[in-house]
């Protein structure tokens, strides 16, 4: 069957977008990474204790054993969990980043 031949859109300004993209694929990791690192920035989430700073972890990004806060128990490699840390900590930012404590992602949702 012959294709029918759409109009090719000619990019006539310069934006040099030539070459074929590279894709770093993962190898040997399979199953569903929903999002894969789609959004490496963290997002806000309030509540009585104040805001605090939430970043998914897909599970290619989970490379150490975690304990999570909200159940007491381990988080294992490879498994995709949330990232969360205060936002208005007493003692800055650099202290909340190192306070910072890894749920389960349903264990941070239903807490
Ligand atoms: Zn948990």
């Amino acid at each position: 069957m012959a294709r029918s031949r759409r109009n090719p859109r000619r990019t006539q300004s310069g934006h040099g977008k030539a070459g074929p993209s590279k894709w770093q694929r993962f190898s040997g990791s399979s199953g569903g990474d929903i999002s894969r690192a789609l959004d490496p920035a963290p997002r806000i989430e309030r509540d009585e204790l104040g805001e605090w700073y939430v970043r998914y972890v897909p599970a290619s990004g989970a490379r150490k054993p975690y304990t999570c806060p909200g159940c007491g128990r381990g988080i294992p490699v490879g498994t995709a969990h949330y990232v969360v840390w205060k936002n208005d900590h007493l003692f800055g930012d650099q202290r909340a980043i190192e306070d910072r404590r890894h749920w389960h992602a349903r264990c941070w949702e239903i807490r």
